[in-house]
């Protein structure tokens, strides 16, 4: 049998190629011009799909998309789910495989995040409350924040003001 060395990703018009953690990866600009990269998740903006997901190239799920370029072959019966329950991230190393089972417990998590509010995050971590304040102090806007959180401008402004989190330095 004769061995066959993996095959290089074919890169086309429009395409070029970038790095997730040392491994190359196609960057198809399409998709990337539809991503805001924030300090936790890379959240899709480009158009939606059903069940809070984003539609991504060719109309598929643009998790399932990212994982397929990024990661490699989604095996079949397989769904693709999302560590850190925001539907929305296409951030490759938030994604991982599992089953139906898997998926209905991941949804049900959704569903929490869906109701809680125009949310992508309903909750902020001790890193996310340190980052928060440090980039107001560097200048970003706190509408920027909010934007950048899926948060409202009052939780923001509580946060700077040390109405919450008071103890975090
Ligand atoms: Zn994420």
């Amino acid at each position: 049998m004769v061995t066959r060395p993996t095959p290089e990703p074919q890169i086309g018009a429009g395409l070029r190629t970038i790095y997730v953690r040392g491994l190359k990866v196609l960057d198809d600009g399409w998709f990337f011009a539809r991503v805001e990269k924030t300090p936790t998740c890379w959240l899709w903006r480009g158009p939606r799909k059903g069940f809070g997901y984003g539609s991504g190239p060719g109309g598929e799920y643009a998790h399932r998309w990212a994982y397929r370029t990024f990661i490699g072959p989604i095996p079949p019966g397989k769904y693709v789910l999302h560590r850190c329950d925001t539907p929305l991230c296409v951030k490759p190393d938030h994604l991982f495989l599992g089953t139906q089972h898997d998926n209905l417990k991941d949804a049900a998590a959704k569903g929490r995040m869906i109701r809680g509010a125009a949310h992508y995050r309903a909750k902020l971590t001790e890193e996310d409350v340190r980052r928060i304040r440090s980039l107001r102090e560097t200048g970003t806007p706190a509408t920027g924040l909010c934007q950048q959180y899926g948060i409202s401008f009052q939780t923001v402004w509580r946060i700077l003001h040390r109405k919450t989190w008071a103890w975090l330095t």
